[in-house]
């Protein structure tokens, strides 16, 4: 059977600094074309703006307004927060 791969991940509005730990999910099977993707639980402050199993498709929208996708296709340095 599937397992499923839990983990949290950190986001961060780079409009207003509210940050917070969300609680994801997805399936351990390489098989899948989908990682069957889903958010568990969002920190305060942030809500599911558009719901998708992809990550790098899946878009948060902070209380201040701002909507971000909650996996970034751009690359940080190791250890370094984004910045706008
Ligand atoms: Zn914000």
């Amino acid at each position: 059977m599937a397992a499923r791969d839990r983990y949290s991940r950190k986001l961060e509005c780079s409009q207003c600094g509210n940050t917070g730990f969300a609680e994801v999910s997805e399936d351990d099977t390489p098989s899948r074309k989908t990682r069957g993707f889903e958010i568990d639980a969002l920190p305060g402050g942030f809500e599911t703006e558009f719901a998708s199993s992809n990550p790098r498709k899946h878009m948060i929208r902070c209380r201040c307004g701002h909507k971000f996708k909650f996996e970034q296709t751009t690359a940080y340095a190791p250890g370094g927060e984004p910045r706008a």
